[in-house]
């Protein structure tokens, strides 16, 4: 069976746990459920309790932003995957904002990718190139040695429900997202680098998503873009009608490549 699209909510470090509520309501009550499309939720930790008791199940379940790769112990203001494990589906890993403003290594995401796989949690693990690596034509050996080293703890199996997000960086908080031949390159890349580590029906099963600057008017071109399984969504998943628009905009597009198939 084909796997559901993913579409996923950061809502980075912004609402509080009233305002978190607020917007996970309005979005209960104007999302339809789809069967191809999954959706998930990603608040801040003070969020993740009261929303697991709030929401419906059947149409969203809950990320993490970050978690600690160690699962317990004196490290104070950390919390660990072993946690989250009760809370959360998925957790974002390796954010670029994680990386640049909390210096986040690349073994630092290896080790937390692996601390959440053995916690039963889906990593969505996100990789993409700075505007300077662009220019620098680095692109290739950042998602090359970001994918690579975040995975290197994995067997084919643990990588088999993996989720990647391609972010370039420069085209987060930006005006309009990366083209999609811009993505395509580099999802057929990052897919590339998983079929040379575990083989085809490993990289078959993964799901690899776009995020940067997605909004309603752009999803049909980045979901018709091959190899994109779904949207990582910042700033436009803090509004309930944007949001939903996007859903939509998801479900539409797998209704319309499931007709180019049958035709
Ligand atoms: C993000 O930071 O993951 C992101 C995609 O942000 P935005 O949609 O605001 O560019």
């Amino acid at each position: 069976m084909k796997q559901p699209k993913l579409v996923v909510a950061n809502w980075k470090m912004y609402l509080n746990v009233h305002e978190a509520s607020l917007l996970a309501n309005r979005l209960g009550k104007k999302v339809q459920s789809h069967r191809d499309v999954e959706v998930v939720l990603a608040p801040n930790y003070l969020c993740l309790q009261p929303l697991s008791r709030e929401i419906d199940h059947h149409k969203f379940k809950l990320a993490a932003q970050d978690g600690y790769y160690i699962d317990e112990g004196a490290y104070t203001g950390a919390v660990s995957f072993n946690q989250l494990r009760e809370l959360v589906n998925y957790a974002i890993i390796g954010h670029s904002e994680r990386r640049r403003y909390f210096n986040e290594s690349l073994d630092e995401v290896r080790d937390k990718v692996a601390a959440a796989v053995r916690n039963g949690i889906t990593p969505i693990l996100c990789v993409g190139e700075t505007k300077e690596e662009r220019t620098q034509k680095e692109t290739k050996q950042v998602l090359h040695d970001q994918v690579v080293t975040a995975l290197s703890n994995l067997t084919a199996e643990d990588a088999e429900s993996l989720v990647l997000a391609y972010e370039p960086v420069w085209a987060i908080g930006a005006n309009e997202p990366a083209k999609p031949d811009t993505i395509a390159a580099a999802v057929d890349w990052i897919r590339f680098q998983v079929r040379e580590l575990y083989g085809k029906t490993t990289e078959s099963s993964i799901r690899v998503l776009y995020g940067g600057s997605d909004e309603p008017e752009y999803v049909s071109g980045i979901m018709a873009t091959p190899g994109v399984d779904g949207l990582l969504v910042g700033r436009a998943s803090l509004n309930y009608e944007r949001f939903s628009d996007i859903i939509t905009g998801v479900h539409l597009a797998v209704l319309s490549e499931d007709k180019t198939v049958k035709a």
